[in-house]
């Protein structure tokens, strides 16, 4: 989750001091990246990879408990030290590399190399590799303890959830609920949470509405009264909202779990593209992979993680986020002002002074700065947040430009000072600039006093620091700095332009890990070569990520998405490419149109297909340029919109399928690959259309129908060791052990049709 350098990570009262020393470095840092390699990298290769982040459970079927495993992360250090060649080369012989994340009981995987996004066998590859990362870690675990892929642990923050027991009375994230033995040890991750807490002038504090069910009492009845840091009374004095669930510490988002995937781009005008046309899908996604419906031992009222780390890592303080101070707190945090600055805001009639539109106009020129000459302004969102802007593709020359500045239509501050620098290099537009002059009116969190002073022209730390900390839905990342002297074909060894796609929550199994990772691969390859303009304003992007918290979003809810008739698509170019048509692929073409041999090029474009309609006849009057759908329709497509399903199919009939023989035997690999990945699409393709129910639906479907739930929206210990017990079941995929289960989880036809395609 971010840069981990060694050495002495800095208090924020020391770092505070260094802040504007990190932004003009990274900034000297990231113009040198873009004089390396924004003109000369190009044609480079499609590779990509995805992260998984794992929870050590223990699991005590003899008193039925279920804990968090926080003194297992030795596990970590093995699998990734050369030095213990038994645990090391087992990953690396199965190409899989471990790394820390947040929780002490976290661990992510990742490929140890890339795989190859024009290679039809990788996309089935990757769920070997990722079989593989589970059975390497649980290789060096007792069998008690299953590293699962749970979004979110159902009781993280209650009474007893570690093993061993730790309590909740740590200096770093002074938490009423988490005990600081559940950061992990890497001096970076407690400072972080300390640092983010001291800047903010106060504790993090979420809030998600409880569910509602018949015996709920509508009040978070955890938090104690207790007297051991003065932080303790903010629950009292504001920071707990009623008829919420209330948590006060980066753990409980950044010790949750997700899935992310990272694709290299061609060049920066293809990332910059793709970037712009994947932002509409992260909110669909993130509906389409929903897997939390309980914090904190709460059924919550929403489905998703996403809020709940983006609060948990929000150190804005109260004059940047716009709200009241609790009672004797500073508006400031812990930024440095001087007495005239404060004098100015009493002036300015107390903390509403800094007023949205003005900051607007003069991109951030206020007269309230810290001593240090940084404007201090509003900002919307979190760190952890949805993109606040687009990039554009004016300079991706294989097509007609779609971008238009009013897309960028919310109001995003810029740290004018980065703005100006770069828009005075040639390297960046206004649109490059002002992504990063975004980025960057970020303070940097942790600062190692051993890596203050950085070689700009070869190191790339500073500017890391910002971008690493920015964990927003996408992520554009640029190279590195690379040694001057590295021949062409070495330079091609290293990561180029890229894009990170992160609003993904985790699956249970393998193969749904499997699944989301390909889809969002394929989906990427069909768009670069459909080309499609899937440009919607950024406000409804964001209007989309509350819609897709909601319960069961993607079965009620509907979404933003560019009008059908708009995406330059045209739904008969797509005819005959649905999934029926990897049978056709493997099954020699029984199909029943005789005439033309076209079963495994689509259909002829008047060939009739009930489900997909040609659009006739010319378009009549103004469109409005975006419109509401549901996730069905974006994901299945629709009369005006061939969906994303068929673009996908295509691009594999015209681009990973052409040169290889048509109609294989059917037990053939290539006809086995084939259909993994009709499965992989088969999944996501039922899970919007509501056949299948998301993790969410499905974890909060266990807990009301378990007989130890008192309708109460409370998640026992006993209660949550049976949901643990049926998420261990479920990540088994063995439907032998308890086949209803696993048709309650993928619903009956799938759960078959899986069973039976499963080896
Ligand atoms: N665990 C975080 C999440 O669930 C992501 C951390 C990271 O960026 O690696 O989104
Ligand atoms: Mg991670």
């Amino acid at each position: 989750m971010g840069l981990l350098s060694l050495g002495t990570p800095l208090d924020w009262h020391e770092s505070k001091k260094l802040n504007e020393h990190v932004r003009d470095n990274g900034i000297t840092q990231l113009i040198n990246i873009f004089k390396q390699h924004a003109r000369s990298r190009n044609n480079n290769r499609f590779y990509w990879g995805d992260e998984i982040e794992y929870m050590l459970v223990e699991i005590d079927d003899e008193a039925r408990t279920a804990r968090l495993a926080i003194d297992r992360d030795y596990i970590l250090s093995d699998l990734s030290d050369p030095d213990k060649p038994d645990s090391y080369l087992k990953a690396t012989e199965k190409n899989v590399s471990f790394h820390p994340e947040y929780g002490r009981y976290m661990i992510e995987a990742t490929p140890l190399k890339p795989y190859d996004g024009s290679s039809l066998s990788d996309y089935t590859y990757v769920e070997e590799n990722i079989r593989d990362r589970r059975i390497v870690s649980q290789s060096e675990l007792p069998p008690t303890i299953r590293p699962l892929t749970l979004t979110v642990f159902p009781r993280i923050g209650c009474e007893t959830f570690t093993s061993p027991p730790a309590k909740p009375i740590g200096p770093a994230s002074q938490s009423l609920f988490l005990p600081d033995e559940i950061i992990n040890r890497h001096a970076r991750f407690p400072t972080l949470t300390a640092n983010i807490r001291k800047r903010r002038g106060r504790k993090v504090a979420i809030n998600l509405p409880i569910y509602p069910d018949i015996n709920t009492k509508l009040i978070d009845d955890s938090i104690p009264h207790r007297d051991l840091f003065s932080s303790d009374e903010e629950a009292f004095l504001g920071a707990s909202k009623p008829g919420h669930v209330y948590m006060d510490s980066m753990g409980f988002g950044m010790g949750a779990s997700c899935l992310q995937v990272t694709m290299q781009a061609s060049d920066i005008s293809e990332a910059r593209y793709l970037y712009d046309s994947l932002a509409p899908f992260t909110p669909i996604l993130l509906s389409l992979s929903a897997a939390a419906p309980i914090f904190k031992g709460f059924l919550v009222n929403q489905d998703v993680r996403w809020n709940v780390i983006s609060g948990a890592v929000d150190d804005r303080t109260f004059i940047e986020s716009d709200v009241e101070p609790y009672a004797g707190y500073d508006f400031f945090g812990g930024l440095d002002v001087d007495n005239q600055t404060k004098e100015h805001l009493i002036n300015l009639g107390g903390g509403r002074g800094v007023n949205g539109d003005r900051v607007i106009n003069n991109y951030g020129d206020t007269n309230l700065k810290t001593v240090d000459s940084k404007p201090i302004q509003k900002i919307p969102k979190s760190r952890y947040e949805s993109i606040d802007a687009y990039l554009s593709d004016r300079t991706y020359s294989k097509k007609d430009s779609y971008f238009k500045e009013e897309y960028n239509d919310i109001f995003s501050p810029i740290n004018k000072k980065v703005y100006d620098r770069l828009i005075s290099n040639n390297e960046f537009d206004h649109n490059l600039a002002y992504h990063f002059a975004h980025l960057f009116i970020r303070d940097p969190l942790v600062i190692f006093s051993e890596r203050v002073d950085q070689d700009n022209s070869s190191e790339n730390d500073h500017f890391e620091n910002i971008q690493s900390t920015n964990w927003q839905t996408l992520r554009f990342k640029p190279p590195a700095l690379y040694p001057e002297d590295m021949t062409e074909s070495q330079l091609q060894d290293k990561p180029g332009w890229r894009v990170e796609f992160r609003p993904l929550e985790i699956q249970l199994t393998d193969f749904e890990n499997a699944a989301y990772s390909v889809f969002v691969v394929l989906l990427s390859k069909a768009i670069l070569k459909f080309q499609p303009d899937f440009y919607i304003p950024i406000s409804k992007i964001d209007e989309n990520m509350e819609i897709a918290h909601r319960v069961d979003s993607v079965l009620n809810d509907k979404f933003w998405f560019k009008n059908g008739n708009l995406c330059k698509l045209e739904n008969k170019d797509f005819a005959g490419y649905d999934l029926s048509w990897f049978d056709r692929f493997v099954n020699k073409g029984n199909d029943t149109l005789a005439s033309e041999n076209v079963y495994v090029n689509g259909y002829v474009s008047n060939g009739t297909m009930d489900s997909v309609k040609s659009r006739s006849g010319s378009i009549k009057g103004e469109l409005c340029n975006e419109s509401k759908y549901t996730t069905d329709a974006i994901i299945n497509g629709n009369h005006e919109f061939p969906g994303l399903i068929r673009m996908i199919v295509k691009m594999i009939a015209t681009e990973l399928a052409p040169d290889l023989p048509q109609c294989p035997d059917t037990d053939s690999d290539l006809a086995r690959k084939m259909l993994r990945i009709q499965c992989y699409l088969l999944l996501i393709s039922q899970r919007a259309s509501g056949k299948i129910p998301t993790i969410a639906h499905w974890l909060r479907s266990r807990v009301l129908t378990n007989p130890l739930y008192k309708k109460d929206s409370k998640i026992s210990d006993s209660l949550a060791y049976d949901l643990i017990k049926d998420c261990e079941k479920v990540s088994d995929l063995d439907g032998s052990k308890d086949p209803q289960l696993l048709k309650d989880y993928f619903g009956e036809s799938f759960a078959s049709y899986l069973c039976a395609h499963t080896s």
